[in-house]
């Protein structure tokens, strides 16, 4: 690993200053990202400025909305037991992810900016790879991609977001809050990440010195009833083949509010707006559930090695739809 600089920020605002200052400079939080690509020579700061010291890792969860420090642990936000009990998608999204080692360090605000597990991403040369060397090609599109998208997807990249706590939040329209060097500004969590598109090497919507201070999730009736399915490779440990966070209000026997969104098959997380609108006034049955895991699947880009996750996929929504209606 290469040499760098290290700086202990107090505040916030000192910390986004010292980090603005120049294009090579990084924050630091839980590092279980940062010190990850800064092994692999994909991140190589001139400086890491840290803001474990500067407060943000409060949990409140109120009538109104929770509000999450962008430094509060995984593993204290999946044990809340407010968060469990009202979100359970939240905290189920949480605790499928990584390891207990990992998720006692890695803060939120990391976890939602965490880099894609594409193989040829981290393996580096002699791989081609956009997003690490634009313009070079992408070796996954004829290469291995049975993991890769199968929503959002481009000519220059297939690689998929590997998050799972950000599929949850986006199920609940939840908000990012950020301060930078020109100021705060709210980002809806949709438009945090962006699609590949022809810039595969650009990720997300953060201007460099920008900090996220906190993600706030508005309040819904559909949160109690909600969960995150992932499937993977193994039980634990291990990145979502597929992964769906649903959440379900139901009155008089048919569905008023259906949130779903995916995780594992999209260059980012991806809501399933058409599935949502079809749940509508539905009696959510088996059935139905999984005619909604068809039609979220519907449009799927599919390749040779990764065409299995559209079933497996349909399936997932259907049976986060059933676990979700277990729980009104
Ligand atoms: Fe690189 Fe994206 Fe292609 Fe993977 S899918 S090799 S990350 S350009």
């Amino acid at each position: 690993m290469h040499e760098f600089a290290y700086l202990r920020a107090r505040d916030a605002k000192s910390a986004v200053a010292a980090v603005a200052r120049a294009e090579t400079v990084r924050y630091l939080a839980g590092g279980t990202t940062l010190y990850d690509l800064m092994k692999l020579s994909l991140e190589t700061p001139s400086k890491v400025v840290d803001i474990n010291r500067l407060g943000l890792d409060q949990i409140e969860v109120g009538e109104g909305e929770v509000v999450l420090g962008a430094l509060a642990r995984m593993s204290d936000v999946a044990d809340h037991q407010l968060v469990a009990t009202r979100y359970p998608a939240v905290s189920e999204s949480l605790w499928k992810a990584a390891s207990q080692q990992l998720r006692n360090m890695a803060s939120l605000g990391g976890n939602l900016l965490q880099r894609t597990r594409c193989a040829y991403f981290r393996g580096g040369e002699p791989y081609a790879c956009n997003k690490r060397t634009p313009g070079s090609g992408c070796a996954a599109l004829q290469g291995q991609n049975r993991n890769h998208a199968l929503f959002g997807g481009s000519g220059d990249c297939i690689a998929t977001y590997p998050g799972d706590f950000a599929t949850s939040l986006l199920a609940f329209d939840a908000i990012v809050d950020v301060e930078g060097p020109d100021g705060k500004r709210s980002i809806p969590i949709s438009e945090l990440h962006l699609e590949p598109g022809d810039t595969p090497q650009k990720e997300h919507s953060l201007r460099h010195g920008e900090l996220i201070t906190r993600i706030r999730i508005p309040a819904t009736a559909a949160g109690r009833a909600s969960t995150y399915h992932k499937v993977r490779d193994r039980e634990s440990y291990a990145f979502a083949l597929v992964s769906a966070a649903a959440a379900v209000q139901i009155k008089d026997g048919v569905v008023i509010e259906a949130r779903l969104s995916l995780g594992g098959v999209a260059t980012k997380p991806w809501r399933a707006k058409e599935a949502e609108a079809f749940l509508l006034g539905k009696h959510l049955a088996e059935a139905i559930a999984r005619e909604a895991g068809d039609l979220a699947f519907a449009d799927a880009k599919v390749t040779d090695q990764n065409k299995f996750k559209k079933e497996l996929g349909a399936r997932v929504v259907a049976d986060a739809l059933m676990i979700a209606k277990g729980r009104v």
